[in-house]
């Protein structure tokens, strides 16, 4: 077969000159409620095993479960910021299967009454290599409320696995946090940008979620965690294909790469004319690719059933309204919002977007720099460092209020850019604050009116021609000058009074 990279796959591009993606997004948030779903237990990450637990969350014979308020309004809330319509009455729905880490060998779910049906979400791409930003409505299809189930720890396996462990621990501290699943319509037409979108609706989400305060969304301690579904059709067929669906993949640039990977082993089975089999996948970060899990072409039967020990939830019209009218701004309109009050183009402000450095910019001009200053440090010399070290911009030692500090600096006439950015360095290095740095390295630009003026004469003196010429009336030439007393004194001068002092010098003021 032509153009095979590798075992079982085709190379991406390749790929879609023949297939056409279809991605699904399941996702998982635990929300930060103070109290579980369904008992009074602390919903907390950690803790001592089995410290969080109670008889309902446990699952004892003749333990009652009542709904929690916060958790059924935090979904309101997740509902409305995506566009849904909310229901005016469900119900919980009993899910029944044996896993050691849910105790009650069912799990109380939302089936065929989900709270939140039918919204959307906005997603920006940048198509690779440039080109106009393209926005890509990805459709809700269900937002519901259920509860998570305990952890089950493996001891001994080399994988982690419980296959090979010599033994099994469950801790139940998790059993019964509240836990939304967000469920994405099927999204097509995107191309070879399904893994770019993929990637930028978990992003978008994430952000939503926080925004509105529901959960920490942590996808390395797994309160977000994401399932992507992938299928491939061959182009113009008018109809999709079979979609495997990767679990658990828990950082965004593994959603985009198992995005990425899937399209390229399913056109392989594709190309030798195989068929893709509908299963669950495993993401392995250390290699990008995907593995078998568990095949889904049979449908497990739930036996799901109204769920007979809660009643019915019925969120009033009012109360509704009350949600909506209490949700906060929203990362778009923030946004759009940051991009009109930074006089910004779509594309200058989507740079800031890609960098990651919405939010620095943003406490940045809080801390008074103008916003192109604030830009240009992040998106200039920081976004370099970053770069270097492998580091989010976040995540360099170095705060908004320091950078707001140095621009300070350069619009008192103190620093110059080329001094400003041996401050950064400083600061980076662990020098101390930009003023430390400053008075720690001598940076400051040199005001002494002699000193400044001993280094033009001297200037002057070792360059006669030039200086003839300013004589004669050429300015322009002032600035091989302005250049001699720059280097002479290692940048520090203060460039605009000594090209003042050249010409004063020089009869040309
Ligand atoms: P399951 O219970 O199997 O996880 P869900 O309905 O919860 O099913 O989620 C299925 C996900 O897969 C949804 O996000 C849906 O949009 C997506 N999906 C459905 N059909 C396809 C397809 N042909 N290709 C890719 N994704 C799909
Ligand atoms: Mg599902
Ligand atoms: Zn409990």
């Amino acid at each position: 077969m032509s153009g095979r990279a590798g075992a079982g796959l085709v190379p991406f591009d390749e790929a879609l000159t023949r297939y056409e993606p279809v991605i699904g997004l399941e996702t998982h948030v635990e929300l930060g409620t103070a109290t579980k779903m369904f008992c009074g237990c602390p919903a907390q990450f950690g803790g001592e095993p089995n410290t969080f637990v109670c008889p309902v969350c446990l699952g004892l014979p003749g333990a009652l479960p009542v709904a929690s308020r916060a958790a059924i309004e935090y979904t309101i809330r997740i509902g409305l910021a995506l566009n849904c319509t909310i229901a005016d009455w469900c119900r919980f729905a009993r899910k029944n299967y044996f896993y050691p880490d849910m105790p009650k060998n069912f799990q109380i779910s939302q089936y065929d009454e989900p709270l939140c049906t039918d919204g959307w979400l906005d997603v920006t791409v940048e198509p690779e290599g440039g080109g106009e930003p393209r926005q890509v409505r990805v459709g809700i299809e269900r937002v519901h409320l259920e509860e998570d189930t305990g952890k089950s720890l493996h001891i001994g396996g080399a994988t982690g696995r419980i296959h090979g462990a010599d033994y099994s621990l469950v801790d139940y501290n998790r059993a019964g946090i509240p836990l939304v699943e967000i469920v994405t319509k099927p999204v097509d037409g995107t191309g070879a940008l399904a893994p770019v979108v993929a990637r930028a609706y978990v992003t978008e989400l994430r952000d939503l979620l926080r925004a509105l305060a529901v959960s920490d969304v942590r996808m390395e301690e797994g309160s977000l965690r994401c399932d992507v579904n992938t299928s491939l059709s061959a182009t113009g067929s008018g109809r999709w294909g079979t979609r495997t669906e990767t679990k658990n993949v828990n950082s965004l640039r593994s959603v985009e790469r198992a995005v990425r990977f899937e399209i390229e082993r399913q056109a392989a089975v594709l190309d030798e004319g195989g068929r893709v089999v509908q299963e669950t996948r495993h993401f392995h970060e250390d290699t990008g690719a995907t593995t078998a899990g568990r095949s889904k072409e049979e449908a497990q039967d739930y036996r799901y059933f109204p769920e007979p020990d809660l009643v019915p939830v019925a969120p009033s019209r009012e109360w509704v309204e009350q949600i909506r009218a209490s949700l906060p701004e929203l990362p778009a309109a923030r946004r759009a919002r940051l991009k009109a009050e930074w006089g910004l183009s779509d594309h200058e402000f989507s740079m800031i977007q890609n960098a990651g450095a919405v939010d620095l910019v943003a406490a940045t001009v809080t801390a008074g720099a103008g916003p192109a200053e604030a830009r240009k440090w992040w998106l200039g010399e920081l976004a370099r460092e970053a770069n270097q070290s492998g580091r989010e911009l976040a995540d360099l030692p170095i705060t908004p209020a320091d950078v707001a500090r140095i621009a300070a600096l350069v619009a008192a006439g103190a620093l110059n850019d080329k001094l400003a950015r041996q401050v950064i360095e400083g600061v980076l290095a662990g020098e101390g604050t930009p003023d430390e740095v400053v008075a720690g390295r001598g940076l400051a630009i040199v005001r002494d009116e002699a000193a400044l003026t001993a280094a033009v004469d001297e200037a002057i003196a070792a360059n006669p021609e030039v200086a003839e010429k300013i004589r004669a009336g050429k300015v322009a030439a002032a600035g091989a000058l302005v250049g001699a007393v720059m280097k002479a004194t290692r940048g520090q001068a203060d460039a605009g009074r000594a090209r003042e002092l050249i010409l004063a010098r020089l009869g040309q003021s």
